[in-house]
């Protein structure tokens, strides 16, 4: 690992690559994908083959109208798509025994391989190089760490996978401890003690649970930042966690494909625009809900171009007062996968629901709810599980959900669904935490409206 490079894209990122306006952060991203484009077309087989045909567009750098590609069709064409040469069955096998051990810190042929589970079931398996991983880490440090990259911060990272690509930030003074999300949850709490943390990342349950220590007396930390990744942020959690701790949260969109979005200064949620473009698939253009198309100019092993990530985002209507031109964004809505489903009242054709609308319609229902979930089991079929602050009625709070979400169904005019009620499941897990969530097994995509 190069401590150089990790410095070098640190300071350009905080320091000098700074965009006044949007067209010359336009000028920029266009520039660095025709670069890309052509380095990408001479080494993936796979981007060759797909942009037979587009020769011109290439030429004249009219990259937005090259064919989209996905998860699935990444993994379908893996062995051509990388840049490397690495075949599927290698890199599934190297993953799998890693997972299996715990221990992420070998490489295949100096790449780091990780796996994404996808909360449909169907595996991805990432491919980063050491420079790759240098430039991600610098972009982390530059665009996270409070203070200057030469104070001391002691960083908690939780992950449901510790990977290489997250181990390359330890220097001197910043240290970086894992904590695995497979781990039994009991065995974090001394150890958190010990090692008192200035920097909490982890996904919002973890959090929240560590918040809980907090407020039980079990543990007394004082972190100057608290950063949530992994899982939607919901405010139920965000405003419990503020409070504990008296900070404001910020927020990191990372998945696998990229390091996405981070908070500024005012707590906005930014695309990273100086790594990835992203283009909007309206699914409601007056709300502003709509899937990311990402291309990311900066990953060269496994060229990300043009592809659609399975997310829900809402972007901001108002600028944000930081100035920023990179994209602002209200939320992240969730996953494709846990839209809500209807029939419309006459026809019987199916209509989506927004987990958004879910949200609002349960934090309307009951300013006493601490904890929730929903779940869409069928069609007609909604569960629903929470937990009310202590010294407030159940029953009262169950009336006015069932009426603020049959209210919804009837404002969207759909057939009005049943509502049943489960006891909340309160143990935050190695499995992300969903609050709205959709079990439909049929998938509409392409066909909502
Ligand atoms: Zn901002």
């Amino acid at each position: 690992m190069n401590k150089f490079n990790i410095l070098k894209q640190y300071l350009v990122i905080k320091y000098f690559r700074k965009f006044k306006t949007k067209e010359q952060l336009e000028t920029y991203q266009n520039k660095k994908i025709a670069k890309h484009l052509k380095y990408v077309v001479r080494t993936s087989p796979f981007y060759q083959e797909l942009y037979k045909g587009y020769e011109d567009e290439i030429k004249i750098n009219n990259w937005a109208k090259l064919p989209v590609v996905n998860k699935e069709i990444m993994m379908a064409n893996f062995d051509t798509f990388n840049t490397v040469g690495i075949k599927k069955n290698k890199a599934l096998e190297f993953a799998f025994s890693a997972e299996k051990t715990r221990d992420f810190s070998s490489k295949l042929q100096n790449i780091s391989i990780g796996l994404s589970s996808g909360t449909s079931g169907n595996r991805g398996i990432f491919l980063v190089s050491d420079e790759e991983s240098e430039m991600w880490s610098g972009a982390v440090l530059a665009k996270l760490l409070p203070g200057s990259i030469l104070g001391r911060h002691t960083i908690a990272f939780f992950l449901r996978a510790n990977n290489n690509l997250y181990s390359s930030t330890e220097n001197g003074r910043i240290r970086f401890h894992y904590f695995d999300l497979f781990d039994d949850i009991n065995s974090h709490l001394s150890r958190l003690q010990k090692i008192e943390p200035t920097i909490l990342i982890g996904p919002p349950s973890m959090l929240r649970k560590i918040a809980e220590w907090q407020t039980e007396n079990v543990l007394k930390l004082r972190p100057k930042k608290i950063i949530s990744v992994a899982e939607v942020l919901e405010d139920i959690d965000r405003g419990y966690i503020e409070k504990v701790f008296g900070l404001k949260i910020d927020q990191v969109y990372q998945c696998t494909e990229g390091f996405l979005a981070s908070t500024c200064s005012y707590g906005t949620l930014h695309i990273n625009e100086d790594l990835v473009v992203v283009q909007k698939e309206y699914l409601d253009q007056e709300k502003g809900i709509f899937v990311p198309i990402i291309t990311d100019f900066t990953r060269r092993t496994q060229p990300i171009i043009r592809y659609r990530l399975n997310d829900l985002l809402i972007e901001k209507k108002d600028a944000c007062p930081c100035g920023s031109p990179y994209l602002a964004l209200e939320r992240i809505d969730g996953r494709c996968d846990d839209l809500f489903y209807g029939y419309t009242n006459n026809s019987k054709q199916i209509k989506v629901i927004f987990p958004d609308f879910i949200r609002r319609a349960i934090m309307k229902a009951s300013d006493n709810i601490s904890e929730y979930k929903v779940i869409q089991k069928d069609f007609l079929k909604i569960e629903v599980q929470f937990e009310v602050n202590t010294g407030h009625y159940e029953d009262n709070t169950k009336l006015s959900i069932i009426k603020e979400l049959l209210e919804l169904w009837e404002q969207l005019q759909l057939e009005s669904p049943n509502i049943h009620f489960s006891a909340y499941n309160r143990n935050p897990s190695a499995t992300k935490l969903r609050r709205v969530e959709c079990h439909l097994k049929q998938q509409f995509e392409g066909k909502i409206h």
